[in-house]
């Protein structure tokens, strides 16, 4: 199965693709963690990201899509995928679709998590990673709704959308629920 989970920060989208790809036996791809490992390995492309994460803004298209794209061509990946915070933008959408029409594959799903504001700001508070701060917080969201809300509507096709407030048991079984009965 191949998916993609779409949300603002703090949508718990991390929380819940962890949980999913276990039970799916498929990789959890999360570009945020990515991006902290290098930062924390100080490699170039973590040097290159760094600004854009402090910031709360999106790293360049071209470096996300590249790191991607070696993700996605490494063993595990081959059955299926749970990707996490990549696509964010509309050209990044359409550089994946390429990437997998190219292999004759497509993705089966993209998982909304529908989620109020001031619960996303609650729970982001608490779990205080460096760019949780308020100011970054609220660059990110901007950066959600200028950037990345458009991905609902361009892959309105295949979109399901869930309730993502509840608990994490509650929010697992309707993100199980939309995995078997996709769009
Ligand atoms: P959150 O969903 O809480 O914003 P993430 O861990 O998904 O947190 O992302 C953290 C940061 O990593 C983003 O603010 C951005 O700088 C960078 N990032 C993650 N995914 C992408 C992406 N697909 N394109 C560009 N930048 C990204």
């Amino acid at each position: 199965m191949r998916l993609v989970l779409v949300g603002p920060p703090g949508a718990g989208k991390g929380t819940q693709a962890a949980l999913l790809a276990a039970q799916r036996g498929i990789p959890h791809i999360s570009t945020g963690d990515l991006f902290r490992e290098h930062v924390t390995g100080r490699t170039p492309l973590g040097r290159q990201a760094q600004e854009y994460l402090d910031a709360g803004t999106l790293v360049p298209d071209r470096v996300t899509y590249d790191m991607v794209r070696a993700r996605l061509t490494e063993s595990d990946a081959q059955k299926g995928f749970l990707l996490d915070g990549f696509p964010r933008t509309v050209a990044q959408a359409d550089a994946l679709a390429e990437l997998l029409a190219a292999g004759g594959q497509t993705l089966d799903a993209v998982i909304e998590f529908d989620v109020p504001d001031d619960v996303v700001v609650a729970r982001l508070r608490d779990r205080g990673r460096p760019d949780d701060t308020e100011d970054v917080i609220r660059n990110r969201q901007q950066v959600y709704r200028r950037q990345t809300a458009p991905l609902l509507t361009h892959y309105a096709d295949i979109l399901v959308r869930i309730d993502a407030v509840g608990t994490v048991e509650e929010i697992a079984e309707w993100v199980q629920e939309a995995v078997t009965t996709p769009a």
